[in-house]
Formats: C-alpha cells, structure tokens, sequence
C-alpha cells in the first residue's frame, strides 16, 4: 500500500488526524476507512465521491507542471521568432485567385 501513496502530506499529521488529498484537508482518523491497520486514503468522504483519486491526479499533474515551469525559468529566455510579413490567408487568396485566372484562360 504504500508504494500507492507516494505523496506526502504538506502539513505534518498531528496525532488522531489524516491528511486527505482529495479534500485537501486533515481530518480525524475516523473519517478514513483502514485496512490491515493502516489508514487508506483518501477519506471516506472522497473515495464515495470518486475525487480523491481525481485530486491526487490533480496533485501530481500541478507537482510536474510547477516542476517543468522551474526548469523553464532557469534556462535563458529566448525571444520567440517574429517572421514580418506573414500572412497565409492572404497568400491563400491570391493563390486562388491565379489558379481561377489559369482556369479561365484553359476554358476559353
Ligand atoms: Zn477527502
């Protein structure tokens, strides 16, 4: 069970009480269902609801983003290519165009 729980609670869980994940709240032990001894997260209250898992889904994407943003941070900021005239819309149009003209000029 505990290679499933790989997160830590952000506070320290004072005795009787549980960090949940999924409420993101301590709550006392009674709230969470045990098994083999052990408490399992997340608390009742979640695992009916379905959004523990969900939240610590959550946890983990925001903990690799926060992580990623770090990183990003750390390397030196690259100003992003400006190209001037671009505009494919407009060379689409004209594009068209010609190839209506070609088409014209095959008929006749
Ligand atoms: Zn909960």
């Amino acid at each position: 069970m505990e290679a499933s729980m790989p997160l830590k609670p952000p506070v320290p869980e004072p005795d009787g009480f549980l960090y949940c994940f999924g409420c993101e709240q301590m709550l006392p032990v009674a709230s969470f269902y045990f098994g083999r001894g052990r408490p399992s997260k997340p608390c009742k209250a979640c695992k009916k609801s379905g959004g523990g898992a969900r939240a610590r889904l959550n946890a983990l994407v925001n903990e690799l983003y926060e992580e990623m943003q770090a990183n990003r941070a750390a390397r030196p900021a690259r100003p992003a290519p400006i190209v001037p005239e671009y505009a494919p819309m407009g060379g689409m149009a004209l594009w068209a165009e010609r190839e209506e003209a070609k088409r014209r000029r095959k008929g006749r």
